[in-house]
């Protein structure tokens, strides 16, 4: 048997917002708070029991990026009020330079304490929040997405907003009403590979620190003392050629990422590694992200006994703990009314209808497993289009965050999560826009949602907004020859 008819069947409709945020990542965190602030009655639906997205059930860390390589701090708003909070609370350090990749700043954090505060911060806003809810299918008529259909402990069931922000990442809204996309690469439609990130407790940051020193010739760009001690949290890279002996070996399975990369978080002793891989995964097959969770948490193991083995102060360490889901790069890319390419993110473009910005560098994790691509290095601040965030020939729909329109190569720079929560942002503020006018998405005022953005203290380009530099930041003001510091994370040149 192919296929079977199901039988048709009455579903309550359980709510009519007047704004439903579809997935409470960084994009629907954004989108939620930022519809509900404008006063529009919104609800957010996720599929998990908390929010965050990769940001919590991942656990992807850290956050990038908030800084172009000047130190201008380029997204701010939503995302910027919860490290606040997260600082406040002790769950993260703040901005700190990042000396792994080129970009000026990362911001580590603990994803547990996150969870509470990205909760506290929904319920301040007023949105209303149903956890533990798919959404598996959409209506549209005549353009409009009437309603979405969505499956829990309470049985099938609908909703009827007036309009939708779909932040699932992997844009199943925009899929299920029709919405045409692309996938990974022109060529072969491949993606990015998978990564399941676990947890390392019990680390001696002391006694790593001194290791680092001895074996600079192990780390990315050998990092001098000096950059060893100037680093608030450790950001650990390298090991390439051990992690490739112990792959000829057997040690290690042969998808593992080339070297281990790990942050330190601001939980004493405990370190997030990115380092496991998986490739030919297609988030949006059940079977492909199954195969991913057997073999990435096999992987778990196999990374954390080679960390213990080679890297000193890690002897003692446990796994504290993974994502509950592995992480997925890139999915669905919706074709919307524009779509941003990667020239124009390497050249700072900035539109009229920009709505956040992106400074983190193009960063693809190459799906036929050979090295890295970084192209630019976090230098140039680009602009997002509105129109990127606008599904073709639908009026109350807006997709914000990893899915938006944009080529693969663009993606691999706009898919971090400071700028997914700005664009969240950005489209909560439009469709509350869109709301109050009982217009149709493409219809707002674009120079007075720019308007709204920064009154709300979000940075666009060409706006009059006062530079904020992160004090912070600053590890040096001047160069290894003694001269004025040209960039304002100075090991940035240095490599
Ligand atoms: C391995 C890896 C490493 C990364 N490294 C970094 C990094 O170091 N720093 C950084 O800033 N970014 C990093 N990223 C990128 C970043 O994590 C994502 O691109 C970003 O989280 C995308 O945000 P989003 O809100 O669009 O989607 P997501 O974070 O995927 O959130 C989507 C939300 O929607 C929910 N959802 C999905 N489908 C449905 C449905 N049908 N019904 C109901 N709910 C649904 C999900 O449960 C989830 O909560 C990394 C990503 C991965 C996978």
């Amino acid at each position: 048997m192919e296929y079977i008819i199901e039988k048709q069947r009455k579903i309550p409709v359980i709510a009519t917002p007047e704004v439903l945020v579809a997935g409470g990542g960084p994009a629907g965190i954004g989108a939620a708070i930022a519809a509900a602030r404008s006063g529009v009655k919104t609800m957010l639906i996720e599929r998990y029991g908390f929010p965050g997205g990769n940001l919590t059930t991942a656990m992807v860390n850290p956050f990038f990026t908030f800084h172009d390589e000047k130190g201008n701090q380029v997204i701010r708003g939503i995302a910027e009020e919860f490290v606040d909070r997260m600082k406040q609370m002790g769950a993260s350090l703040g901005h700190v330079a990042d000396l792994t990749f080129d970009n000026a700043s990362m911001t580590p954090f603990d994803a547990e304490r996150a969870k509470i505060i990205l909760i506290e911060m929904l319920e301040e806003a007023g949105v209303e929040m149903l956890f533990h809810t798919w959404i598996v299918d959409a209506n549209v008529v005549n353009g409009v997405v009437e309603s979405v259909i969505i499956e829990n402990k309470s049985g099938r069931q609908a909703i009827c907003p007036q309009y939708i922000v779909d932040c699932t990442g992997d844009a199943d809204v925009a899929a299920f009403s029709g919405v045409p996309f692309a996938k990974g690469k022109d060529e072969d439609g491949s993606m990015q590979p998978a990564t399941l990130y676990f947890r390392v407790g019990g680390v001696d940051v002391a006694q790593l620190r001194n290791w680092m020193k001895k074996n600079r010739d192990l780390l990315k760009d050998s990092p001098c003392d000096e950059q060893i001690d100037k680093q608030k949290a450790i950001a650990f890279l390298g090991m390439n050629s051990l992690v490739q002996q112990e792959k000829e070996t057997g040690m290690l399975d042969s998808e593992v990422a080339p070297r281990i990369l790990m942050y330190e978080l601001p939980i004493p002793g405990v370190f997030s590694v990115n380092t496991t891989r998986i490739q030919n995964i297609d988030g949006t097959k059940t079977a492909d992200i199954t195969r991913a969770e057997i073999a990435l948490r096999k992987q778990v193991i196999e990374v954390h006994t080679f960390i213990r083995k080679y890297i000193g102060g890690f002897e003692n360490s446990y796994i504290h703990d993974s994502g509950i889901q592995v992480g997925i790069r890139e999915t669905r890319r919706i074709v919307g009314d524009y779509v941003l390419t990667e020239q124009e993110v390497l050249n700072s473009a900035s539109f009229e209808d920009g709505i956040a910005c992106g400074t983190f560098a193009i960063d693809i994790h190459p799906p036929h497993g050979k090295k890295q691509i970084f192209t630019g290095s976090g230098k140039s601040v680009y602009e997002i289009p509105y129109r990127c965030l606008i599904p073709k020939d639908l009026s109350n729909l807006l997709v914000a965050g990893r899915p938006i329109s944009a080529t693969h190569i663009a993606h691999g720079s706009i898919r971090v999560m400071a700028t997914c929560t700005a664009m969240g942002q950005a489209a909560g503020v439009a469709v509350a826009m869109a709301s109050r006018q009982k217009c149709s998405t493409r219809e707002i005022d674009i120079k007075q949602l720019r308007r709204e953005l920064v009154k709300q203290g979000q940075y666009l380009l060409n706006e009059n907004i006062d530079k904020i530099v992160d004090p912070d930041l600053i590890l040096d003001t001047k160069n290894s020859d003694g001269e004025k510091a040209e960039h304002y994370n100075p090991f940035i040149n240095k490599r």
